[in-house]
């Protein structure tokens, strides 16, 4: 729910305050200049999560953003999202505005898109919004022993960016025109990921998600193992 009358928004809060948690910001780290991860701490301990998921926040009385943890970790009662600000609406601006100490509700976790442990591979694709993605998904990967590939693309400004998966990951450029164009290209030299083994979790951009989708059952991969949530689309206000 992207947007909501306010009289509405309060009524959810009320009504649905299981799925609404208190929470303080503790910590604020710039990975870049664009790329702000902040730590979240609060009443989280009882909650069930599953890598992959996401969750919610009220950026405005009438507006809401989704945000996918990079750490979710109900024992210390913490989770830290990697947010892009990118500059270009509501939800960029109130990720920048976010400081240590200020509190706030954390609405679910939820969403449709979950790690999913019968894979030995599994595969992120994203862009710049799918960070805190990628950083989940390989952190589960490396506690129970299967293997992470990462295929992120970024704006051309952002190239540079280490994102300290280190060499599991591949960054290439991002094209408005063309989506997912260099990513193609990529897979298209990954021979070993189109066997049975790999599950896929494709982010980010709706155009480039699509056109990877395209690809990926083109050569033959099961469509049920391919998991996708658009994470922005041009145009498009909060999805
Ligand atoms: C399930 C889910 C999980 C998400 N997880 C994360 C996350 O972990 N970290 C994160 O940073 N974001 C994440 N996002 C995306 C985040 O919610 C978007 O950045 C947000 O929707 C943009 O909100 P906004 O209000 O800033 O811009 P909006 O008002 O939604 O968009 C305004 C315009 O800005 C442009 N725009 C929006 N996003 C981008 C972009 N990334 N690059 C270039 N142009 C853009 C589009 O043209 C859009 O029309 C997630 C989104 C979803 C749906």
């Amino acid at each position: 729910m992207p947007s909501v009358p306010k009289w509405l928004g309060d009524t959810l809060e009320k009504l649905s305050s299981k799925y609404y948690h208190a929470v303080t910001v503790t910590d604020v780290t710039y990975l870049n200049e664009s790329l702000k991860k902040v730590r979240f701490e609060g009443d989280i301990k009882s909650i069930a999560f599953t890598p992959g998921q996401v969750v919610e926040f009220r950026v405005t009385d009438t507006d809401y953003r989704h945000y996918t943890p990079s750490v979710f970790d109900t024992k210390q009662k913490a989770c830290e999202v990697i947010f892009y600000l990118h500059g270009r609406g509501i939800g960029s601006m109130w990720a920048e505005a976010l400081e240590e100490g200020q509190q706030l509700k954390l609405i679910g976790p939820g969403g449709k898109l979950a790690y999913r442990s019968e894979f030995p591979v599994h595969l992120v694709f994203g862009d710049e919004t799918s960070v805190g993605l990628a950083h989940c998904i390989a952190n589960e990967c490396e506690r129970s022993g299967s293997q992470f590939k990462g295929l992120l693309e970024f704006a051309p400004e952002n190239i540079s960016w280490e994102i300290g998966t280190d060499d599991r990951t591949t960054v290439v450029r991002a094209s408005m025109d063309f989506p997912a164009k260099r990513a193609l290209e990529v897979l298209e030299s990954w021979q070993d990921i189109y066997g049975d083994k790999v599950g896929f979790y494709l982010t980010g951009r709706a155009k480039s998600i699509q056109r990877v989708r395209g690809y990926l059952l083109e050569k033959g991969v099961p469509r049920k193992h391919i998991q996708t949530e658009p994470y922005w689309a041009e145009g498009k206000r909060g999805l």
